[in-house]
Parts: C-alpha cells; sequence; structure tokens
C-alpha cells in the first residue's frame, strides 16, 4: 500500500519528524491525494516553534497529545518515540497501519539498503560501512543517529546510491515490509529493558531486522555475542546467506581473527584484509565491527583491497573511545555514549595493558553494575558520578577502590588528583546522562572542555 495516499500523521516534531512532514507535503504539492496532521506529546517552546511553521504550511498540529483521533489511514513514529509511548499505543489501536520513519523511507525507495542493528556499534559499524563504500567509490549514504533522516536521503537519492542506516529496535518494532539487502545483527545485551518490557520482547525487535529478508539477502551475525549468535543458526532456513564473524575463529563464509589478522571468507576465497594494529578505532569490541562492517561490505562486491583501505582510514567517531588529550602523561579518552555496561566493558579491552581511572556514572537506566566487578578489578580507581554514584560505589567497592564525586566535572577533577603519568582517565559511564546533561554529545563535549581546562572545542 502506498504510505502516500489518505489521512497522514506523524509522530514527533524532532528532526525526522520534520522531514517526514516536509515529504508528504511535497508529495500534496506534486498531486498527492492525502492530508498531514502532525502529533507531539511535548508542548515546549521549541515545539511550539515547529508547530507555527507547520500551520504556516497548513498542516494540523496537536502538542501535547496523549492520543491520536480515529481517522488515519497511516501513522509514522518518530525513532525517539518509544513503541510502549501512549502516543503509539494509541496509534496501534486506532490507525489503520503504524509504521516506523524508516519503514516508510523504505517503502519509498528505489535504492539498495545496509541495516545494522544491535545494542551497541550500530553507530560505529554503520559509519565504517559506509566510509568503505565510499572510499570504494560507489554512491552511499547513511542514515541513522549521526547521518540525516532516511526520508531526507530517500527525497534526493538515486537509485544507484546504497543506502546504510543504523536501526533501533523501536524501529524495527514498527516495521512491514522492511526488507535490506545486508543486514548486521552486533549484540543483544541488556538495554531499554524499561522500555520493551523485557529482554525477550527487545530481542524479538532486533531479530524483526531479518523478517522480510531472503534468497539473495546477506545477515552477518556476531557470534561472539551470546544474545545474537542463535539468529546465525534460525536464520538459514529462511534461505539468507549467513555470515558469522567472530574473534577467535574465522567461521565459514563469515570474517574473523585469525593471530591478529582480520579475514573475510566468502565465495570468492579467504582474504587477509589487515592486521587489527592497523585499526585506529580501539579495544576487542572495534575488531568486531571492523569484521562485521568488512563481511558486510563484501556482500556488496567491493574488493578485498578496498576494504582494507577503508578500515585503514577510517577514525574514531566522537563520544567513542574518541582521544582527548595528554596531559602530563595522562591521556584522557572520551566513551560518554558507552551508556550501558556491556559498552563499558567492551571499552577497557582497548586499556588491558594501561592502568585505568574508569568514570563511571549519570543516570541509572536499570542495569546492575555488579555485573562489571571482574572488568574492573584491573583498574587505578572508579570515580562514581552523579545519580547512580551511590549504587555504583556499593556494587564495585568490594572489587577496585571507589572514590565517590557530585558531577561529571568533579569527576575529572578526582581523576586528575589520582592519575600518574602513563595512567587513562577514561569516561566510559555505563549510565544515561539525562541527571546532568541533554545527552551523551553534552556530557562528552563536555569531559572535552573539564580535560582541556575549560576551552570548548566541539567538532560535532
Ligand atoms: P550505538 O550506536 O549502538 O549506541 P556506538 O557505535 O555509538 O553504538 O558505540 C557506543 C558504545 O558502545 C561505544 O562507546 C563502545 O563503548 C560500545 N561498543 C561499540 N561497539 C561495540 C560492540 N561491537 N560490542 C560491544 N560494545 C560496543
Amino acid at each position: 500500500m502506498n504510505p502516500l495516499t489518505g489521512d497522514i500523521a506523524v509522530l514527533g516534531t524532532g528532526v525526522t519528524g520534520v522531514a517526514v512532514s516536509q515529504y508528504v507535503l511535497d508529495a500534496i504539492s506534486a498531486g498527492a491525494e492525502a492530508t498531514l496532521t502532525v502529533y507531539d506529546e511535548r508542548d515546549g517552546e521549541q515545539q511550539q516553534a515547529i508547530a507555527t511553521e507547520l500551520r504556516r504550511l497548513g498542516v494540523t498540529v496537536n502538542l501535547g497529545a496523549t492520543e491520536v483521533s480515529l481517522s488515519h489511514d497511516v501513522v509514522i513514529a518518530s525513532p525517539g518515540i518509544p513503541p510502549s509511548a501512549p502516543l503509539v499505543q494509541s496509534a496501534r489501536a486506532r490507525a489503520h497501519r503504524v509504521i516506523s520513519e524508516i519503514e516508510f523511507a523504505f517503502e519509498l525507495s528505489d535504492s539498495p539498503w545496509v541495516a545494522v542493528t544491535g545494542t551497541n556499534g550500530k553507530t560505529t559499524v554503520t559509519s565504517l560501512i559506509a566510509h568503505i563504500i565510499r572510499c570504494a567509490g560507489l554512491p552511499v549514504e547513511c542514515v541513522g543517529n549521526i547521518g540525516d533522516p532516511a526520508i531526507a536521503v530517500v527525497g534526493v537519492s538515486g537509485p544507484s546510491t546504497i543506502i546504510v542506516a543504523e536501526v533501533s529496535s523501536f524501529q524495527l518494532a514498527l516495521t512491514q515490509q522492511f526488507r535490506p539487502r545486508v543486514a548486521v545483527l552486533l549484540n543483544i545485551t541488556p538495554d531499554h529493558i524499561d522500555w520493551h518490557g523485557s529482554l525477550d520482547a527487545y530481542a524479538y525487535d532486533k531479530a524483526r531486522i531479518f523478517a522480510n529478508m531472503g534468497e539473495g539477502d546477506t545477515a552477518v551475525v556476531d557470534i561472539d555475542d551470546p544474545g545474537s549468535a542463535p539468529y546465525a543458526t534460525s536464520l538459514r532456513d529462511q534461505g539468507i546467506v549467513v555470515a558469522p564473524i567472530s574473534r577467535s575463529a574465522v567461521p565459514a563464509g563469515g570474517a574473523g581473527l585469525e593471530t591478529d589478522e582480520l579475514l573475510i571468507d566468502t565465495a570468492a576465497g579467504t582474504f587477509e584484509i589487515v592486521n587489527r594494529s592497523e585499526l585506529h578505532i580501539r579495544g576487542d569490541h572495534n575488531v568486531s565491527n571492523a569484521l562485521a562492517a568488512a563481511r558486510a561490505v563484501s556482500a556488496l562486491g567491493v574488493a578485498p583491497a578496498l576494504i582494507a583501505e577503508g578500515l585503514r582510514s577510517f577514525v574514531p567517531i566522537a563520544h567513542r573511545l574518541e582521544p582527548i588529550a595528554t596531559h602530563s602523561g595522562v591521556e584522557f579518552i572520551n566513551d560518554s555514549k558507552a551508556t550501558n555496561p556491556g559498552a563499558t566493558r567492551m571499552a577497557l579491552t582497548a586499556f588491558a595493558d594501561r592502568s585505568v581511572i574508569l568514570l563511571l556514572g549519570g543516570r541509572n537506566k536499570g542495569n546492575d553494575f555488579s555485573e562489571l566487578c571482574d572488568d574492573v578489578r584491573a583498574c587505578r580507581a572508579v570515580v562514581a558520578f552523579g545519580e547512580a554514584g551511590a549504587d555504583i560505589a556499593a556494587a564495585l567497592d568490594e572489587c577496585v577502590t571507589v572514590i565517590r564525586a557530585g558531577g561529571m566535572r568533579d569527576a575529572v577533577e578526582a581523576a586528575r588528583q589520582l592519575a600518574r603519568p602513563g595512567d587513562v582517565v577514561l569516561l566510559s559511564p555505563a549510565c544515561a546522562s539525562f541527571d546532568e546533561f541533554s545527552g551523551y554529545a553534552e556530557r562528552g563535549d563536555t569531559f572535552r572542555a573539564t580535560v582541556n581546562g575549560g576551552s570548548v572545542v566541539n567538532p560535532e
């Protein structure tokens, strides 16, 4: 069914909601028989400014809304809205179709899609795949967390442009026909359980990435992760080419590590791509990310030599194990994007041979920090800050020296006092940032500024 006819509603007035609305309005101007209503549960200054602009263009806008009207044919949800939100729930009860923005964009696109999901590593792998494809000289667009909304890209790119999309479980929960040519499942570990209700429900939504795939499509699955590994077996029944990746072997048809060499195994043979020492992105998790990206692009036909070139030239993205500065022999690393214990655990693998002062804290998303006990044992100290500081201290003070600090800036100062030349001060907080900041980016930018003596340098 064409999602551009009838009574259309958009949920959300953020960047994506506005991009979807613009697309629908353009289609109406070009003759589509449709009407547009926009909803947002928020009603702040920002939403009101956008509502004024949309109303000027003839759109009905409902702010402070908790339910949608009965009339809609199709409701398109912005990516930040959880399926359990009242607006989505009421839409599901009342509207003919409720889809995510990624589904909407996919249905309107002629391009081949590569989709990446998982609890951690999505942005890194999405960017890495797009980077390798770009290095190989092919047209590509990256959509999702750090790119444009998918619909903005679909509107302007031709059918030969490869769309590489980072897709969250929220978006996957509301897909219907979404069928990427290549899909990557990195890992499924507890996160956002507060929204999904249970790990099973969360895993179910993530696995929807494969729901419509079949003959000729490729599923890249990290089999080192116990949450994602079972899919490498079950998907074969669907006729999908399964490409397992692992750091402990080179699985047939997949990609793996052999004495620090990254190898891919394809129908055309086994190829050495790069040595892990050639990667600028650090840590075991980034070896997995590089393997996943390499195998995904090889499924699109990119040659091993070009894959190697792309992997060698990729540099860390801001807030993901981003080196900030070295002061008095102490290296400061910003991994503000690590908002759950699984991400922090992986970050620590990048510094296994170093003495680390780890900054943990912020708002707990319902995790049990004692699961980090073994991982932090080798740290010089943990500095526990923010709302979750007390919980972190209680969970970890049997395993490591824990220092309490008020906010993130205090935590940096406490770490400075403790650090000796050669140490690493790592902000990899295992928590959300909302107790103190508007998001992980502001937290990371503040860390960068604090480390550099207050001078705010924002690369984004
Ligand atoms: P996402 O987009 O899924 O949030 P990012 O690429 O932004 O993932 O990385 C977020 C954090 O997750 C990183 O800072 C890192 O600590 C951790 N991480 C990245 N890749 C992986 C992986 N493959 N496995 C586990 N943790 C990872």
